[in-house]
């Protein structure tokens, strides 16, 4: 697992469990989302119903199962956490479904990868709070239909494109979870050392929220790293120094670049000239599969401007020589 990777790691859910903004006023970031939901679930409050479905689209690591928590505790409701790959068979959602209280939030991480019969059966409890459950096979097969309580479902998923339009539709409210900014990565830095009873200084923090990619969840996991480098290297206490010394060690740059993100950008520089290169070609300079080159380092490479996809190759941008310290090759004429 890549230290600054934004999925989940295994054994990384007790300790994010504890780091997790409880109410919304603890959310940090995100104000339009913010904005809009603390409305949704007031009105809802307000009308004595329950809130909305809600899909929370953005990248790993924003916040989204967090989202989801605090819309639970909103609303005082319980919540039910399942994904879509766990959902193989429509049977398993309407078992999850039938068993649902009234106004319980339903938490569908990676709605985007249900199987296509779950998700049609999802239309129907979405909308009128019904499944026909199939009962028997082949010409005998008979739908029962099934009341459901009212429900919410927050659905998550990494990109609201990939949703087909019925589901994308049959959502009250839609909210687009951005990157965050390095101040607010700092906020969460602060929050998260002081649950976690460690000391750090404005300087410390910045240094760990510049390199966290704009994701609190990997702000959480660097600042855990950094605090193991200050209790065994120093007295405890992180700073600026501290920081930069600890993420040299896990091979995280000032940027968030780590050992493959800068392997790709020097062979790209150092090995082809900045490009154009071809992907596959690329991914055996730098001895990697063509997926990982690709959906590993890429997305953040090309989201910090330091490298470009276009249909002659990949290429290097003027920060990608700048930000490996190399000389820019001098301007081709014409
Ligand atoms: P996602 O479901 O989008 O992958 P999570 O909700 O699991 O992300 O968040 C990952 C970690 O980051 C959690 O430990 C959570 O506490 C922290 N986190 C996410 N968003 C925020 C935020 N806005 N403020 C404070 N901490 C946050």
């Amino acid at each position: 697992d890549r230290l600054v990777g934004a999925e989940a790691e295994s054994d990384e859910s007790a300790v994010e469990a504890a780091l997790r903004p409880r109410e919304l006023s603890e959310f940090i970031g995100q104000s339009k989302v913010r904005e809009q939901l603390d409305l949704v679930l007031k009105a809802a409050r307000r009308r004595g119903g329950t809130a909305d479905h809600v899909l929370l689209s953005g990248a790993p690591g924003l916040g989204k199962t967090t989202l989801s928590m605090i819309i639970a505790a909103e609303m005082s409701a319980p919540i039910r956490i399942t994904s879509g790959p766990a959902i193989q068979h429509a049977g398993d959602l309407a078992a999850i479904l039938s068993s649902l209280q009234e106004g319980e939030i339903l938490f569908l991480d990676e709605i985007h990868r249900m199987s296509r019969p779950a998700e049609e059966m999802l239309y129907m409890a979405m909308e009128d709070y019904r499944v026909d459950v199939i009962v028997g096979k082949g010409p005998g097969a008979t739908a029962i239909p099934l009341e459901l309580p009212p429900f919410t479902l927050v659905g998550a998923t990494t990109r609201a494109g990939l949703l087909p339009p019925p589901l994308r539709d049959r959502f009250g409210f839609t909210a687009h979870m951005e990157f965050y900014e390095p101040g607010e990565l700092e906020q969460v830095v602060h929050r998260s050392a002081r649950l976690l009873d460690v000391r750090t200084d404005a300087e410390g923090a910045t240094e760990i929220a510049g390199r966290s990619r704009g994701t609190p969840r990997i702000a959480n996991r660097l600042l855990r790293r950094v605090r193991d480098y200050a209790q065994v290297k120093a007295d405890g206490m992180i700073d600026r120094d501290i920081a930069s010394r600890a993420l040299a060690v896990y091979e995280v740059d000032e940027r968030g670049l780590d050992r493959l993100d800068r392997a790709v950008l020097g062979a790209l520089l150092k090995l082809f000239g900045g490009g154009p290169v071809g992907l596959s070609t690329l991914s055996v300079a730098v001895g990697e599969e063509r997926e990982t080159v690709e959906e590993v380092a890429e997305p953040f490479l090309v989201r910090e401007g330091l490298l470009a996809r276009t249909p002659r190759g990949r290429i290097a941008t003027p920060a990608a020589w700048d930000h490996l310290g190399l000389a820019r090759p001098p301007q081709s004429p014409g």
